[in-house]
């Protein structure tokens, strides 16, 4: 026992001496020291640690003690020379071969390392595979051995990762070839299915395989709305932090852009992006990481790998597609553990652009759209879009995404510093979950949100659901309330979600405590939320007041259009009183003090049209339109009437925006039209009206929330479809479903 004692000292020793003298650091980062002795042990592993962790110097280190070379696997040419160049400076012999190499420097360097003067030698993927350096990789084992292959960014080899690089598939005939060789798999990237793939792809043998914790606890998140002062905002923030930082945008176009702005407001800025030859694109980054210019403004093409310690802020100018992604971007700030800034700007107009980039998503052979592929991107931005909408710890937030608790306040990030008021929701976090388990575990949110809300729609009646004793439980909270309940659940881990696009909720065992009463949940009150909980009444001025406005602009339309002021048209009082009752037929609009039967028959129409558009844009419930037939003869435009010229404009190829103008009505209105005669079955086809690959979606929407209210299926189409497109479409699937 004692001489075991005595050998793992040794060893102990002569790490430590090692980690001085080659690299000057006093003691090993958590986890660093075991990877090491894997390695030195010959046995496989798989280092996954956030980005800043240390992770280059659990390959280095080994290299140097051990006989033979290291082959290292990176995918950028830039941070290899980077990477190589420090080694050198601390007297290390490492070198590098890619495509920037000449042929007589390759021939140098090749010599070298076969004289045994090289202990890492850098290659990118792509090369390693050459039939040449595979049979000069083969020399090199003969004469004097490969002492480890060591491969970095390892996520790549995943296309369930953020950076799929079909090269690093590759990667795993090496094992076959030099199966005693042992592999050292890296990479910052920690959700499980990228670790599993990490290991099929490249044939890991029971590798040792910690996870270190990813939590950056010197890293200061927040999200600012994106509003129009963002970017002086942002200069702000620019101007605050002197030190060096990354500004990520979307595109290139958008880089380009502000990196001048920034540069005219006195900020010495660079872009970069793909659309920038290689030269430029080294060179940037080389006076970045030199501290030549302060700020990068760059896409995502930036940063892997990026070996700056000492960024001080990282700006998400634009929403990222992803929480992974956004969390290693973000992580590349503060690197060397001091304090650093994180900021996200969060605009609805982002989520279009993704969502875009998402569609444009197709498989390059046959061109057709790679839909699992963008059923996941889908559900990834959904993600961030709930993280950047959160009350909760955005510490919590993330971890919580790579399967890692976090307790409770982190006291440096926007929510905690800044807390917003929580309330005990443990019943209905109760009710939510059993819905879950009475749902066996098998639907997604907008499904269980149905069923608690007592829903009758065709999915919820097929699968008997309408009989479950959670069916109808939660009437009394609007979907809002019910859906940001069921974003905190997930986000503080209380509830899973499968992550193959479709999001089926399944209880995990803190749901089961929850569900036990053996723990509490608290939500923060959204104050959207809140106001649509608000009193009847206050609810009823809100909108009464949105419709008075509404109605103001119908009136100053038509005075335009006769050159009269709109109080000859109605008067403000009538107008309130229009907005206050919504009257829905010819009869109720009578009634309205101002409106006499000259006014009645020349406007009550686009006025009660108005009304009804908006009605069905809140979800209020509309009346049946009056039939023809029970209408005065008097009335010189009736509502029928009014329809069928609508019609007749649409049958002559007229667009609804066509139609409005020609009416010098709304192009809801006619919209408005279009869907009463389809419902009516006097309109047959809406595909000249909305472009059928819109169609899918807002079919989709209805069998998910129901076709009762215009604002959920606006709201569930995440505001990417024209309120009129979702009338029509769903004037169409009533007509289908009814
Ligand atoms: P990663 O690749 O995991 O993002 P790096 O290997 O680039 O991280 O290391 C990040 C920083 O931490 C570097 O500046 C490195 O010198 C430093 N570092 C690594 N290990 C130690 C250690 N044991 N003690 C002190 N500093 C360390
Ligand atoms: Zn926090």
């Amino acid at each position: 026992m004692g001489s075991r004692k005595t050998g793992s000292t040794l060893t102990s020793d002569r790490l430590n001496k090692a980690l001085k003298e080659y690299f000057g650091h006093d003691s090993f980062r958590p986890g660093q020291r075991e990877i090491v002795q894997a390695a030195l042990d010959d046995r496989d592993s798989l280092i996954i640690m956030p980005t800043g962790g240390g992770k280059s110097l659990c390959f280095q280190l080994p290299a140097l003690l051990k006989p033979g070379v290291t082959i290292v696997v990176s995918p950028l040419i830039a941070l290899m020379q980077d990477q190589v160049e420090a080694l050198q400076t601390n007297g290390i012999g490492a070198t590098f071969l890619n495509s920037s190499v000449n042929l007589q420097d390759t021939r140098d360097r090749e010599r070298d390392i076969l004289n045994d003067r090289i202990k890492l030698l850098y290659v990118a993927p792509e090369r390693l595979l050459t039939g040449a350096f595979l049979a000069f990789l083969n020399r090199v084992q003969e004469q004097i051995g490969i002492a480890l292959f060591a491969i970095d960014e390892a996520h790549c080899v995943s296309d369930w990762g953020h950076d799929f690089r079909p090269e690093y598939r590759q990667l795993g005939r090496l094992r076959e070839t030099y199966p005693g060789v042992p592999f050292l798999a890296l990479t910052a990237t920690a959700t499980g299915r990228v670790r599993d793939d990490i290991i099929k792809q490249l044939h890991l043998n029971d590798p040792y395989a910690p996870v270190s914790s990813f939590n950056r606890p010197n890293l200061y998140y927040e999200v600012r709305p994106k509003g129009s002062q963002a970017y002086a905002q942002l200069l702000t923030l620019v101007q605050q932090n002197q030190g060096s930082g990354i500004v990520y945008c979307l595109s290139r176009k958008r880089v380009d852009e502000l990196a001048a702005r920034l540069e005219r407001d006195g900020i010495k800025a660079l872009p970069y992006h793909a659309g920038l030859d290689d030269k430029t694109r080294a060179a940037n980054q080389r006076r970045f990481i030199r501290d030549d210019v302060r700020v990068m403004v760059a896409t995502i093409a930036f940063g892997m790998g990026i070996n700056k310690p000492d960024v001080r802020f990282v700006i998400h100018y634009d929403l990222p597609r992803n929480t992974e992604g956004y969390y290693q971007e973000a992580g590349r700030a503060g690197r060397d553990g001091e304090p650093a800034h994180c900021s996200l700007f969060f605009g609805i107009g982002d989520i279009k652009t993704i969502e875009w980039i998402i569609d444009q998503k197709t498989d390059p052979q046959s061109g057709e759209p790679l839909e699992q592929e963008q059923r996941i991107a889908r559900q990834q931005l959904r993600h961030v879009i709930d993280y950047a909408e959160s009350s909760l710890c955005r510490r919590t937030i993330q971890l919580s995404y790579f399967g890692e608790t976090f307790a409770g306040n982190c006291d440096n990030c926007d929510n905690c510093r800044h807390p917003k008021p929580v309330e005990d929701w443990t019943i209905e976090a109760q009710k939510f979950l059993s819905c879950v388990a009475r749902c066996q575990e098998r639907f997604g949110m907008a499904h269980i949100i149905d069923v608690l809300r007592g829903s009758k729609n065709q999915k919820v009646m097929q699968n008997g659901h309408h009989l479950l004793s959670t069916h109808n439980i939660g009437k009394d909270k609007p979907m809002e309330a019910w859906r940001s309940l069921g974003r905190a659940l997930l986000q503080q881990g209380l509830l899973d979600e499968s992550t193959d696009g479709y999001g089926v909720l399944r209880l995990n065992y803190r749901s089961w405590e929850v569900l036990r009463s053996q723990r509490s949940v608290q939500i923060a009150i959204d104050t959207t939320t809140a106001s649509r909980t608000a009193p009847e009444t206050e609810a009823n001025r809100a909108v009464a007041e949105a419709l008075f406005q509404r109605l103001r602009l119908l009136r100053k339309t038509l005075a335009d259009a006769q050159s009269v002021p709109p109080y000859a048209i109605f008067a403000d009082s009538s107008l309130k009183l229009m907005a206050q009752q919504q009257p829905q037929s010819l009869a109720e609009f009578a009634k309205i003090s101002g409106v006499g039967s000259r006014k009645l028959s020349q406007y009550a129409d686009r006025f009660l049209a108005e009304i009804t558009a908006y009605r069905q844009e809140q979800g209020l419930p509309i009346e049946p339109t009056t039939p023809p037939s029970s209408e005065p003869l008097s009335q010189p435009t009736s509502l029928s009437e009014t329809y069928t010229i609508t019609l007749e404009l649409h049958q002559q190829g007229l667009t609804i925006a066509q139609i409005a103008e020609q009416r010098n009505l709304r192009s809801g209105t006619i919209a408005t039209h279009l869907a009463h005669l389809l419902e009516q079955g006097r309109l047959l086809d809406i595909d000249s009206l909305v472009p059928l690959e819109r169609q899918g979606a807002v079919v989709a929407a209805l069998e998910a929330v129901g076709p009762d209210s215009l604002r959920d299926l606006y709201d569930h189409l995440r505001e990417s479809y024209t309120y009129d497109e979702i009338r029509l479409v769903r004037a169409r699937w009533l007509r289908e479903n009814a």
